[in-house]
């Protein structure tokens, strides 16, 4: 138990990090950014198969942007401000790939399953989906 209180609280500091506001912001942008692969990790490992859900694209932004922050008016070291100064691009690209996919991608009425655009059944129960004209029609 010694090792554990040793390992949380040692210097007469938690973790022995000298907190103050940019390491409370540097480390929400480790933690938001490593979270992410345990969200990618568990979405692949209930589908089976490697997905990367629109949450991965959320954790990354904001790590990245509370990484940028701290780069830029805490570290300033020029290094860590260009690893971090361009990965937004991608994230809201990705993100806005995924909300025109959803967009396109109908929802089963029988079972809520979202599937595969233009698809005609659901692919889960087989129920007939309507299509987006007939969906605009009934409202
Ligand atoms: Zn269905």
């Amino acid at each position: 138990m010694d090792i554990i209180k040793d390992l949380l609280w040692h210097d007469g500091r938690l973790l022995g990090i000298e907190w103050h506001f940019w390491k409370v912001i540097g480390w929400m942008g480790n933690l938001t950014f490593f979270s992410r692969f345990l969200v990618q990790w568990y979405a692949t490992e209930k589908r089976k198969q490697v997905v990367v859900p629109t949450a991965f694209w959320w954790l990354s932004l904001t790590g990245s942007l509370l990484l940028f922050s701290y780069a830029l008016f805490y570290e300033q070291d020029s290094v860590f401000i260009f690893a971090y100064a361009f990965t937004w691009i991608p994230y809201i690209r990705n993100l806005v790939i995924h909300r025109r996919h959803n967009e396109q991608s109908p929802r089963c009425a029988a079972c809520g399953t979202t599937c595969a655009p233009q698809s005609r059944f659901c692919a889960m129960c087989g129920a007939q989906l309507e299509s987006r004209a007939q969906a605009a029609n009934l409202r």
